[in-house]
């Protein structure tokens, strides 16, 4: 399994970001990514410190561990500059909490996402349009099929716009708890559920991680 975005105490989500590594790790994950939710406040605090226990737990244990951010409800004029700031302090993923239609997120939030060179996913987008989804597609941002409850119940619909765009997609867990961690039995339940075809949702989660991790620049574990 890989999984770009998850949460622990530094932000919402219930574990330390070790124990969420070791747990991932124990499921099966070969690949976890740590988002917190970020705003200009707590940015270089909660990255320095996912930075480092990353760095030791995918040095001990066989799993690549990424230090991330997720910016979240930041007025969307700061979302570039914000994002341009974890990469240079060592974020290797970027992402931008999207127009979920379960949080009033400030509407234009989507476009500032995918406009951004510095953002790799735009989580959940909610209704995103398809001007939102085409810039999306000519930066590489990924759009994310969202493996969270509620913040799912648009994952049909991105799916298509993502399509008729061409813009990749990638399934998260937005994992808050160690429960929310997907098996791949799950992953692929929530990918056929947006309307994937198993061959589809297959590829979803075996070419998107590998896509996105160039994107990223990281080498992939074999
Ligand atoms: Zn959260
Ligand atoms: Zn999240």
């Amino acid at each position: 399994m890989y999984d770009f975005h998850t949460h622990t105490f530094l932000s919402d989500g219930g574990l330390s970001p070790v124990e969420l590594i070791r747990r991932a790790h124990v499921i099966g994950y070969r690949v976890v990514g740590i988002a917190d939710h970020v705003g200009p406040g707590n940015l270089e605090f909660v990255l320095k410190t996912l930075i480092r226990d990353c760095e030791v737990a995918s040095r001990r244990w066989d799993i690549l561990a990424l230090p991330g951010v997720e910016i979240t409800h930041v007025p969307k004029q700061e979302t570039d500059a914000l994002a341009e700031e974890a990469k240079a302090i060592g974020a290797k993923v970027v992402i931008v909490h999207g127009e979920t239609i379960m949080e009033p997120v400030e509407p234009g939030t989507n476009l500032a996402a995918v406009e951004s060179e510095h953002v790799d996913i735009l989580a959940h987008p909610g209704l995103i349009g398809p001007e939102e989804a085409a810039i999306a597609a000519r930066n590489g941002v990924f759009l994310e099929v969202s493996g969270r409850k509620g913040h799912s119940f648009t994952n049909g619909h991105v799916v298509r716009v993502a399509r008729e765009a061409g813009a990749r997609l990638i399934l998260d867990s937005d994992a808050h708890e160690p429960g929310d961690l997907m098996t791949r039995e799950f992953a692929m339940n929530v990918a056929q559920g947006a309307g994937l075809s198993e061959l589809e949702a297959d590829s979803l989660l075996e070419r998107g991680p590998r896509d996105l991790m160039r994107r990223i620049g990281v080498a992939h574990l074999t």
